[in-house]
């Protein structure tokens, strides 16, 4: 069965039957790899991971049929998962790509004027990185995640997102360090 992300209904996933090495994988055939048992149809030996958008998974999935669907398909999901993932991030990056070019444009130009908006963008960025801490920990990511996710280590984000009231709800104004 298909593999759907909530914020990427332009990407749905599936693990499809590989029975050969470089095999073109058949997107539009509906039947399950499971039907590839070797009784209804031939046996598939291994899986990939397939998305709608044209994305394989690099990974060869040799299936093990003394394990469940769910456990042979663990990986591939999760590889399709970062797969969606990056891909929903890819408006955002360039967005930012260009945004950030526009502004080092402006470093010479209006250093004033890029001054400015770098200190909007530094509180802009405090509260998002708060907000995002905050929505990863109530949906269940450890520290070591939080850090992961941001570049930095476990304990540095517990530093900054785990005490309440701490440096992270702060609101825009003058930094104490400025
Ligand atoms: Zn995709």
């Amino acid at each position: 069965m298909p593999w759907n992300s909530a914020n990427t209904a332009a990407h749905t996933g599936a693990a499809k039957p590989q029975f050969r090495p470089g095999a073109p994988l058949a997107w539009h055939d509906p039947r399950p790899w499971t039907y590839f048992d070797g009784e209804q149809a031939p046996a598939a030996p291994a899986l990939r991971a397939i998305c709608s958008c044209g994305w394989v998974g690099p990974t060869v999935h040799v299936i093990d049929r003394t394990r469940t669907v769910e456990q042979n398909e663990k990986a591939l999901r999760d590889e399709w998962s970062r797969h969606a993932s990056e891909a929903a991030l890819e408006p955002a990056n360039g967005v930012l790509t260009e945004l950030i070019a526009m502004l080092n444009r402006l470093t010479v130009d209006d250093p004033r004027a890029a001054l400015t908006m770098a200190g909007v963008l530094e509180r802009a960025s405090r509260d998002l990185q708060a907000a995002a801490a905050e929505s990863a920990r109530a949906a269940g990511d450890s520290w070591i995640v939080v850090g992961a996710a941001l570049g930095v280590s476990k304990q540095a984000a517990h530093e900054r997102f785990g005490k309440p009231g701490g440096k992270a709800r702060m609101r825009p104004g003058p930094t104490p360090e400025a």
